[in-house]
């Protein structure tokens, strides 16, 4: 049996701490796992590396602002991962 392939995000260049996707409707609102299962207003996905648990991280945002890093969406957690991934 063939195993799947798990992709995971690797820790954070700035501060070695962990990032985290989060799943939000095509505006970038944020939604829970669930909303996963019926994407009645699009389905996107969000790198989350909050300020909150990476102290003086610089890439690392405010809960305020939902704790994401940037304002990328993408279309699969696979891109997500990816796009962190590369950019280390
Ligand atoms: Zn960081």
């Amino acid at each position: 049996m063939k195993m799947e392939e798990i992709k995971i995000l690797k820790p954070c260049p700035f501060c070695g701490g962990k990032a985290e996707i989060s799943v939000s409707d095509d505006e970038g609102n944020h939604r829970n796992e669930e909303y996963e299962n019926d994407p009645w207003s699009g389905l996107s996905f969000k790198i989350q590396h909050d300020h909150e648990s990476n102290k003086g991280c610089p890439i690392a945002n405010f809960e305020e602002d939902g704790g994401t890093v940037g304002v990328y969406l993408y279309d699969s957690r696979e891109e997500a991962i990816e796009a962190w991934n590369k950019r280390l």
